[in-house]
């Protein structure tokens, strides 16, 4: 039920607005302060009553078959490339992030994502054929099927209101679900967009419902849906588990993480350096695998910090409205910046030093300097708790065993990087570090591999995007085994004799027996 259009009639919707108490929630521009509209916080009912009408809507759309639903979504691959302005205008309005963090990231991936599922799902989703060793299940036919689920809930973060919430609903309604998606009440105007696009695109209504509103919508949402696909933080995805575990349903949690990137002695500076600056800074450090935390050995730990500063420095900040204004923007969700004034503090009363940067901006909007910190150790939240900021903080260590140990000091385990021009050691070292992702002289990009899976270890999550998996876990598996010649009785049925018993005893003996796994 979108606030910008709604399919019902206009007597009904008055009808729904008087039985129904709702609030308005203000959406604001970041960049500017601006209030740019308000959105409906749904209600427990009105989330209800969404569900009734995904799941009414969902057979139709699972009969549409692969080749059905591909074709929408191919058109919504073109809708989006068509009314890019729009989508990626919408995005910087409710986030103030900078255009090419929403042009180039977001809208990038999610076209892409359309296209990616939209071919892939039937492999994916094919039914697949499998030889089992086991003497009783030999010459029989087993095969693995994989079945929508029916009604999946996505709740997004303010983040990437396109990438977050909208990528990961692609998958599912490649699948054949319906899905409605409960965006941030912070950024919740790119999904109601969505909510269009789907419609001009052919859509059929109600397959895919955007429930605005707030956490309360959220939790609502949970009670209702066979899946959850939550992407937040790690404390929001600990109550999302929860409230699931009431009713049994599967979860997917994508949660915080506080990324480390280690830089050996013989790195390639310069790409190093610019990786860090960018991929710490990009999208105002709001990026769930940003580099939170560098690691940098001794021989090169002044040159990396000279070379950083001097690209910090030369950063543009500012509300964006075009291409190549700005390269960092606001700061999106308005206690976040306290948080990271807090962190600055914190690391500065135990004795890091800011060298660029370190304060918050007021001018007309919300806006955290970009920051370099040194003298940085493990007593500080700058250097152990998630940021979610434009901050760089950069630590000397005496080798690459102290930067793994350092870089695994921590809860989290989203991704993380390691730089160096040898490349063997870089993959030995990638393996030792805890983390859904490693990349060797690169970062964030494995998030644009869509055939490899995305998640994270320890508090950063609970299964995975993309892949095989992104798609499956939408999906019931059913095995299903046909026995085409048998005879009237098994050997192992009823009545147990001793002679047969024996005899399946003695084959067991010789089968497992000496040591040979079949
Ligand atoms: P939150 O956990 O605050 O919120 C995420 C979503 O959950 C929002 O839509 C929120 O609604 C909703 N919500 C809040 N309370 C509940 C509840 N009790 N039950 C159900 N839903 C609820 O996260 P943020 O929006 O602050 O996002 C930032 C976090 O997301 C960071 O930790 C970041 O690392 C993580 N993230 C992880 C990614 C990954 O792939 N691992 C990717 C991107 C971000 P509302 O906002 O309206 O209150």
């Amino acid at each position: 039920m979108s606030t910008i259009e709604s399919s019902e009639r206009p007597e009904e919707r008055r009808a729904a607005d008087i039985e129904t108490e709702y609030r308005e929630i203000p959406v604001e521009n970041p960049a500017t302060g601006e209030v740019i509209r308000s959105i409906r916080n749904l209600g427990p009912d009105e989330v209800a009553d969404l569900a009734r009408r995904g799941r009414a809507a969902q057979p139709a759309w699972e009969a549409l078959g692969f080749e059905g639903r591909a074709r929408i979504l191919r058109r919504c691959q073109k809708w989006m490339i068509q009314h890019g302005e729009r989508v990626t205008g919408t995005i910087v309005e409710e986030t103030g992030k900078a255009w090419e963090d929403a042009q180039v990231t977001e809208l990038g991936y999610a076209a892409g994502a359309l296209g990616y599922w939209a071919k892939h799902a039937p492999a994916y989703l094919a039914d697949e054929r499998v030889r089992s060793s086991n003497p009783f299940v030999m010459g029989k036919k087993v095969v693995i099927r994989y079945q929508p689920l029916g009604l999946v809930g996505v709740i997004g973060p303010w983040n990437f209101p396109l990438l977050n919430s909208f990528g990961d609903c692609i998958p599912a309604l490649a699948a054949g679900n319906a899905v409605i998606l409960k965006p941030s009440q912070t950024t919740p105007l790119t999904s109601l967009l969505m909510e269009d696009m789907m419609r001009a695109c052919g859509a059929p209504e109600h397959v895919f419902q955007v429930a605005t509103g707030d956490g309360e919508t959220g939790a609502a949402l949970i009670d209702h849906v066979d899946f959850v696909m939550f992407t937040g933080s790690t404390a929001t995805g600990k109550k999302v588990m929860a409230r699931a575990a009431e009713t049994v349903t599967p979860v997917g949690l994508e949660l915080g993480g506080k990324d480390p990137m280690v830089v050996l002695a013989d790195a390639d500076l310069d790409r190093a350096a610019n990786a860090a600056t960018y991929y710490a800074l990009n999208n105002g450090g709001q990026v769930c695998i940003s580099i939170e935390r560098v690691y940098v050995e001794g021989p090169i730990y002044d040159a990396f910090v000279g070379k950083v500063v001097d690209k910090v420095r030369g950063l543009r900040q500012g509300r964006p409205t075009g291409p190549g204004e700005v390269d960092v923007g606001a700061v999106i969700f308005p206690p976040q910046l306290e948080l990271i004034e807090d962190q600055v503090r914190d690391a500065v009363e135990k004795g890091a030093k800011v060298l660029v940067g370190g304060h918050a901006r007021h001018d007309g909007g919300r806006y955290f300097e970009p920051t370099v910190l040194v003298d940085v150790d493990h007593t500080m939240k700058a250097m152990t708790e998630e940021t979610f900021g434009p901050t760089l903080p950069i630590m000397k260590v005496a080798d690459a065993d102290e930067a793994v140990r350092l870089a695994n000091d921590s809860p989290y385990g989203l991704s993380a990087s390691v730089w160096t021009r040898d490349i063997a050691r870089g993959e030995a070292l990638a393996r030792r570090i805890e983390a859904g992702a490693v990349c060797i002289n690169d970062a964030q990009l494995n998030y644009f591999a869509l055939e490899a899976p995305m998640g994270g270890w320890k508090a950063s999550g609970l299964g995975s995007r993309h892949g095989a998996g992104g798609i499956r876990k939408y999906c019931a598996q059913q095995t299903v085994m046909t026995t085409r010649l048998a005879p009237r009785r098994d050997l192992h049925m009823f009545p147990y004799r001793r002679l047969t018993s024996r005899a399946l005893a003695k084959g067991i003996g010789f089968l497992y027996g000496r040591g040979k796994r079949p």
